[in-house]
This record gives C-alpha cells, structure tokens and sequence, in this order.
C-alpha cells in the first residue's frame, strides 16, 4: 500500500510517498512559492535533492504537476498510475474540540475545519485548499485529515480551562488545545519500544523543540498536558515566540507603543524567544557561536531557554504524578547537544543525569541519560509523516 502524505501551508505543498510495507519514503518534495511567478518545486529521492521551476498559480496546479510532471513523470516518476496511490493524508494543524482522532473527509468534515479557522487564521485556510486542490486533482481518491491537536483532546479539563470567565471557553472556545501532537504521539510510542514497554506502562514528558516548541505530559500514552495554548504561541519561549508571560505585558506594550493585536501578535511570534533576548538570530546555532564567544544576552537567552524548558518538565511532574523518561525531539532537540545538556543540568536534583558521550550525537535515535539516572532520557528523530500515513491507512482500512 502507497500513502501519500500533504501539508498544504500559505503558499506551499510539502508531499511524502510512502511505501506501507516497508513504512519508507519513496519519494518526497516541497512546492514554494505557490502563487508567485517564481515557484519552484524540491524533490528529493535516491539520495538525490532536484529542482525544478514551475511556476504555478494554486495549490490545485500544483498538486497537478506534483501529479503528472513529478510522480508520473518521465523523468522523475516513480509510479505508473495514480491507481498505485491508496489515499491521501491531509496534515491539518487546529481541529478544535471536534477531532479527538483522525477522520476521513467528507463535506462535513471540511466545515468542521473551516469552523476553526477563526483559531487557526493562517493553517486552516491553506490545509481547505490543499483538501480541495486534491478533490478537484483526484476526485476518487480515499482521504483522511489528521490533526496537529487531536492528541491533546484527552487532557484533563482542569488542564485545559484558562482561569477567566467560563462564558469565554463557552462562547468563543478559549481554552488550551495544544499543538505538535502527531510529533509527541510518535515519539512517545518510539521511546516506550526502544524501552522495550508498553506506551501504557510509561510516564513521560516530551519535548519538541523546534522552530515552534513544545513539551508534553503523557500518562497512559494520553496526553495529560501540554505547553501551547489556544495557538502556537503559548507555553516556552521559542526561537522568536515569546511564550507565556503575564498577560500584563501585552496591554502594557500595547499602549506604550500605540499598537494594535496585529502588531502586537507580530511581535510576539516574530521578535521574541530567543532571538528577543540574544538580538542575534533566531537559530540557536547562531546564538550557541555567540555565547562561545562570550556574549551576555546570548548566554542569557540560552539559560532562560533551559531553564523554562526544565521547569515545564518539572511541572508535568504533578500532571504526571512521577517521571520514567524525557525525550528531546525536532531540530533543536535532535541537534543541538548543548541544549539537551543544559536543560538536563537545571533537573539534576531530580536525579537525572546524562552521559555526554553518549549525548554527543545528532539526528539519531539514542538513550542520553547515564547508567544510574533516575529519569531515562532519550532523543528520537520526529517523524509527523508516518504517523498520518499509518492513521490515513488504518481508516481507510476499516
Ligand atoms: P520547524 O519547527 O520549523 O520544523 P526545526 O524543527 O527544523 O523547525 O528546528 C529549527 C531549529 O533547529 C533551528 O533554530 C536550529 O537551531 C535547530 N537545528 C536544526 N537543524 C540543526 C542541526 N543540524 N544542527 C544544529 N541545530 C539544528
């Protein structure tokens, strides 16, 4: 069985196809600049990276020419006949509090994602049009949509509920949801088999550090609670999302700045976290190179990074009742070995401890903490892709 897996953004297509059998890659690609007159499309395979210019004027003549000129191409193709795709996984980052799992999409289901829009302004749009570009493309083709909040439905309400007037969770549904969760389901099933347990069995907190950067309490292999809120904004500061803070802060700078929520939003998703506080860069390699260098607002930036990080993991400890094991994941938590390090050091009397020889490794699948730690840590590389693939298969199977 072939899945086809779709996250649609603004102005780009990025596709995976998968061979089930064998749970791997085929082929893979990214569409940018959909829309402009200088689009181009990536596609990587056989150890290949190929690019093509072609520009197109949607994500449906996209999706076509990923169809014909890529897949089925002469060139690059890789299949014969758009029969050899079973169905498509759609990614779709806000379900709201309709979607505790993955669904196969109807008419119904659309609205339900359009209904959300308002919690989700620049995701949900562009995840309707690659689900339409498709139905248009490959109107006979089975179609699942999995969502980047499902995983989080099963948290506790006094986990999700903002401490405000109840009408505004009613009303307007204000309340945690929670992101990444494809990410933190993956790798908390990933670590429980490197553990050789059940998922059932573990108490444990991940944390997806990446551009946009999450940590998640996870009991019974249910998401308990999780650091996101409403949007991506919440919870840890990131690399240029401030994360929490008092709310004061917002009405505070909005009024000495004499600024609207939109400037204010902008600031907060795109001038805060780490690159705020290094005023170097948003890449935590750029700031490590600084702090290396002695720079104080780096140094800063990276302890108050490790810092919050370690206290949400503290934290979930009472969500948790307990802690088995850590995982780091996505590109700062894969990579950046420091990091992992640092974060770990703040929870050292807890009793974790990590080996840094075995830490000093990127990119791969490795338990991190020392013999005698009291707390496992492990890093597994995320892998969002598979996990729609596999509940795109299972759905249609049914
Ligand atoms: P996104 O959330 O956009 O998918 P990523 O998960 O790729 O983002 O994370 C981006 C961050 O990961 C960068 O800021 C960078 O600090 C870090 N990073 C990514 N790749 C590497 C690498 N090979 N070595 C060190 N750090 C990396």
């Amino acid at each position: 069985m072939k899945i086809l897996v779709l996250n649609c953004g603004s102005s780009s297509l990025k596709y995976q196809l998968i061979d089930m059998e064998t749970e791997t890659v085929i082929t893979k690609g990214t569409y940018e600049r959909i829309g402009m007159n200088n689009s181009f499309i990536t596609v990587k395979q056989d150890g290949e990276k190929i690019r093509i210019e072609h520009p197109v004027k949607n994500h449906e003549k996209a999706l076509k020419f990923v169809f014909e000129d890529i897949l089925m191409g002469e060139e690059h193709g890789k299949i014969r006949s758009l029969t050899e795709i079973d169905a498509i996984g759609h990614r779709i980052v806000h379900g709201g509090e309709k979607f505790k799992e993955a669904a196969i999409v109807t008419d119904e289901v659309i609205e339900n994602i359009r209904d959300v829009i308002p919690l989700a302004p620049l995701h949900n749009p562009a995840a309707i049009l690659g689900i339409e570009a498709c139905r248009s493309v490959v109107p006979d083709m089975p179609m699942v949509v999995v969502f980047d909040t499902a995983f989080h439905q099963t948290m506790p309400k006094e986990s999700y509920i903002y401490p405000l007037p109840y009408e505004f969770y009613e009303k307007y549904k204000v309340r945690k949801y929670g992101f990444h969760g494809t990410s933190h389901r993956y790798v908390s099933r990933r670590v429980a088999e490197l553990m050789g347990k059940n998922v059932e069995d573990l108490k444990i907190v991940s944390c997806h550090l990446g551009q946009g950067a999450s940590v998640c309490a996870i009991k019974d292999g249910k998401c308990v609670n999780t650091s996101m809120g409403l949007t991506p904004l919440g919870g840890i500061g990131m690399c240029a999302r401030s994360g929490d803070l008092d709310p004061s802060v917002v009405t505070y700078l909005m009024e000495n700045l004499n600024i609207g929520p939109k400037d204010m939003s902008d600031l907060l998703n795109k001038q805060s976290g780490i690159l705020g506080v290094s005023g170097i860069s948003n890449d935590f390699r750029d700031v490590e190179a600084a702090k290396d260098e002695g720079n104080e607002r780096a140094i800063l930036a990276i302890d108050m990074h490790n810092k919050i990080v370690a206290e949400y993991i503290a934290r979930y400890m009472v969500s948790l009742q307990g802690l088995d094991v850590i995982v780091f994941t996505a590109g700062i938590g894969e990579n950046q070995i420091r990091i992992r390090k640092g974060i770990c050091e703040n929870l050292k009397f807890l009793g974790v401890e990590v080996d840094d020889e075995k830490n000093n490794s990127r990119g791969e699948e490795v338990e991190i903490s020392a013999p005698n730690s009291k707390v496992k840590v492990f890093v597994v590389p995320t892998d969002e892709e598979i996990m729609i693939a596999r509940d795109t298969m299972n759905l249609i199977k049914k």
